[in-house]
């Protein structure tokens, strides 16, 4: 399972964005469908794992009837290899809700941590007026990481509801948007923006500003340029900037050799979509500035 509840907040996390909370592995995890207790995994960053972060059920705990996450999970693995049909079934537990986490504001309820007890309440809440009314714990979600995930993975739930903070649209459709070659300067409304990564550039992880250079831009008959997004990460904790670092590098080591392979075997390329929530700025409309690593994901293309 990618993503736990902390039953006492009724928030959902997926296991990569557990790694700055105290005591992340003895908070009372749950599953995000049922009670049924579960704990995180390969999720604290500290060492080389062969499996990314997830969450396991603990030994001789079952889900509830009811439950239906490990539907979602199956309905997850089966998008990446072929297109999900509503014939298929329709998960339950798709995110709804998004919040995030304020990159400063993690704090142990006072004297609980020392004795290695639970954190209390650690995060936001949500926009006013956008709890559904069944089962609203089980749709709310830290981060874009989830819901991207959906999103890639599930094309016919795009009319689903969603509400992200600071971007318009109400709906998986309306939320996400796919940058494109341009033909001149316009202004994109708050939006996920989904687009390739131009992943044989160089890029230079000593900096305090990260460039990564995109698959679209602005298209003339004399140049072509291209846009960026800036991760500014000077406000990130360490542990947060050595794990984007090396989840970038990963993915990006992973598409270089692919992409030998496939100039050799003159096979399709491979591609990878970078997901942003970023402000664009104002004096250059082809850069975005991006500064909390709850709101960038990539993810290959299928
Ligand atoms: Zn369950």
């Amino acid at each position: 399972m990618e993503e736990g509840r902390i039953y006492s907040t009724n928030d959902n996390w997926h296991a990569a964005d557990i790694y700055d909370l105290n005591n992340a592995d003895q908070l009372d995890w749950r599953c995000v469908g049922c009670d049924a207790s579960v704990f995180p995994v390969a999720w604290d960053g500290l060492r080389k794992y062969k499996k990314s972060a997830h969450f396991k059920i603990h030994p001789r705990t079952r889900h509830e009837n009811l439950c239906g996450i490990e539907q979602v999970e199956t309905l997850l693995e089966t998008g990446r290899s072929r297109e999900i049909k509503s014939t298929d079934g329709f998960p339950d537990h798709l995110p709804s809700i998004v919040s995030f986490r304020s990159l400063t504001t993690i704090v142990p309820v006072e004297g609980e941590a020392s004795k290695g007890g639970k954190l209390k309440s650690i995060a936001p809440t949500a926009p006013a007026g956008s709890l559904p009314s069944r089962a609203s714990h089980r749709c709310q979600t830290q981060g874009i990481r989830r819901i991207c995930e959906i999103y890639h993975g599930f094309p016919h739930l795009r009319g689903e509801p969603l509400r992200v903070p600071g971007c318009t649209g109400e709906t998986y459709r309306e939320i996400f948007k796919r940058l494109g070659n341009t033909e001149g300067p316009f202004r994109i409304q708050n939006k996920i923006h989904v687009v390739g990564v131009r992943y044989r550039s160089k890029m230079d992880y000593a900096q305090p500003e990260l460039r990564i250079e995109l698959n679209a831009g602005l298209k003339t008959e004399d140049e072509t340029r291209r846009y960026q997004v800036v991760v500014d990460w000077r406000e990130w904790s360490e542990r947060a900037r050595t794990l984007f670092k090396n989840f970038l590098e990963e993915k990006l080591n992973i598409l270089q050799e692919q992409y030998q392979a496939a100039v050799k075997q003159k096979a399709p390329l491979p591609s990878v979509d970078m997901y942003f929530l970023g402000e664009q700025c104002a004096e250059d409309f082809l850069t975005f500035r991006v500064d909390h690593p709850q709101k960038i994901h990539l993810i290959p293309r299928l």
